[in-house]
């Protein structure tokens, strides 16, 4: 873990709150003060995520910390509030959700985040307006996935939102048993969705619609303001990130699991985790969330998935951007921008430097011989960094996670034909192939162990298991048992929407 710079200078109390979003009208939220938790215990928090708002991090420690963050002692100069949205869940239009269980405190300056303020919000912190059937709170489980989840996404350079720390309550949570409650406390620089600007199309409030957009763009995309149709241009930015973020998606094997469009963030980051997961056994076709029957949400069917819901933030931007036409030239961007994105990520991955004609073939090749093979996705391309152009002997770690040997060895002699073509040299395309390849991913199953830990109140496991992913790229010796492949028990566990 990185050690506190000279920037962690700020303790819990000191934390200045400039509420931006408390600023908008009231229609746009509800203000309301978290519920209070009995015996609130620290269960995690991110060294890394603290830095981007100067909080020292040996506050977590402190009894200050720890009831601030379980919602318990509002900071001083927080506004407290719940934000309304809508969306659509799985294709259908939802109508009003809006944040049910989440709390925003306010934002701090966040001047290592790259933008100038933070959000800070409380997952899990009691009903709110929005709260309809729920009961307002988030148990231990999946509050542990989102903050484990958050940082290693944020440590292989993933667009996202991060994770501060989780607290843990002794407040039964009832789920489909009786579960250990938590509160998670996310950073965002806005916590604004699809569904956010989809809430006023639907109500048909155009004035409420064009307020959110100026905010948004004003704080965020300001230098969009001087273009001829800065909605048309913010529609082209958000459907452009998006894009992008879903390739890196890909290019990891990472499936968000519930790509609603309350769940996709106006500013292209990783929002919202739930049933998420790591492709492991390589399958296309894998839906990562129990509760997804359709398999809408399945690997596959993500990049198709966020043109969908860019469509659909392009719907509720029409009245501003003012013409079918123009909102249609706006999306236009999204395929070849993940297209161009994935395929320098694959590239990369590859270890290509160049790109040649044929180069889609080999690629296609590659995938179906994960496909067919069922490989697994990480280990492969992290060994494929180690294969030595003349020396095929040295493949036998890599050749031994496909099944049918002939066909590896026949997609391993064109990829030896590939790289020579352009001179490849084994170490230095090795340094540069392991700096996208990560060795580490968050597979379900560490997870689980570090939860079913947890739930014994040992976290030891979480804050080892933290550490291994904020280096996800690093060889680390000594966590080698972290980048195996997962254990036969492991094929049991299910993740779904309960959480
Ligand atoms: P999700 O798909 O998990 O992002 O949640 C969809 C909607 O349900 C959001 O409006 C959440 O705030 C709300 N929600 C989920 N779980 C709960 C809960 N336990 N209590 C209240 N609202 C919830
Ligand atoms: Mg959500």
């Amino acid at each position: 873990m990185n050690a506190p710079g000279p920037s962690a200078s700020y303790r819990t109390d000191t934390l200045t709150f400039e509420n931006s979003f408390a600023q908008l009208p009231p229609a746009f939220y509800t203000r309301l003060m978290p519920t209070p938790v009995p015996s609130p215990y620290l269960v995690c928090a991110s060294t890394d995520a603290a830095q981007l708002i100067g909080l020292d991090p040996a506050e977590f420690t402190t009894d200050d910390f720890i009831q601030t963050f379980a919602g318990n002692r509002v900071p001083s100069g927080s506004i407290p509030l719940a934000a309304v949205y809508s969306g659509h869940q799985f294709g259908v239009w939802a109508g009003q959700l809006g944040d049910g269980r989440a709390i925003l405190l306010g934002d701090v300056p966040g001047p290592a985040s790259g933008y100038p303020t933070l959000e800070l919000q409380l997952k899990g912190a009691g009903l709110t307006p929005y709260s309809r059937m729920g009961d307002g709170r988030a148990v231990l489980r999946s509050s542990i996935r989102e903050f484990l989840c958050s940082e290693a996404l944020a440590a292989l350079g993933i667009p996202t939102t991060r994770a501060l720390c989780v607290v843990g309550t002794d407040l039964p949570v009832m789920r489909e048993t009786v579960e250990t409650g938590a509160i998670a406390t996310r950073m965002s620089p806005t916590f604004v969705r699809f569904g956010s600007f989809e809430h006023w199309y639907y109500k048909d409030r155009k004035e409420e619609l064009k307020i959110l957009a100026d905010y948004v763009i004003d704080r965020f995309y300001p230098e969009l303001r001087d273009t001829p149709n800065p909605y048309a241009a913010f529609l082209t930015e958000v459907t452009r990130r998006t894009a992008r973020l879903i390739a890196q998606w890909q290019a990891v094997g990472f499936m968000h699991g519930v790509m609603n469009t309350d769940n996709m963030s106006i500013l292209g980051l990783t929002i919202d985790y739930g049933p998420f997961g790591f492709m492991e056994a390589f399958d296309a076709g894998h839906i990562c969330n129990h509760s997804d029957q359709q398999g809408r949400y399945s690997y596959r069917m993500q990049p198709g998935i966020g043109q969908w819901n860019c469509f659909a933030l392009g719907q509720a931007l029409l009245p501003l951007i003012g013409t079918v036409e123009d909102t249609q030239a706006a999306l236009e961007p999204y395929k070849a921008e993940y297209q161009t994105k994935l395929d320098d990520l694959l590239h990369a991955k590859l270890g290509l430097q160049t790109k040649m004609p044929e180069d889609g073939k080999l690629v296609d090749a590659a995938f179906a011989l994960l496909q067919a093979n069922h490989v697994d996705f990480t280990l492969f391309f992290r060994r494929l960094g180690s294969l030595k152009i003349d020396d095929a002997a040295a493949d036998e770690p890599l050749r031994d996670l496909v099944l049918d040997r002939p066909a590896f060895d026949a997609w391993a002699a064109d990829y030896r034909a590939r790289l020579k073509q352009e001179n490849s040299d084994d170490s230095s395309r090795k340094i540069a192939m392991n700096a996208v390849n990560p060795k580490f991913v968050l597979r379900n199953y560490l997870a689980q162990i570090a939860i079913e830990k947890a739930q014994d109140k040992d976290f030891s496991e979480i804050k080892k298991l933290l550490r291994v992913l904020e280096k996800p790229f690093d060889e680390q010796p000594e966590h080698e048992s972290y980048a195996q492949l997962p254990p036969d028990w492991a094929s049991h566990l299910e993740v779904s929407c309960s959480s």
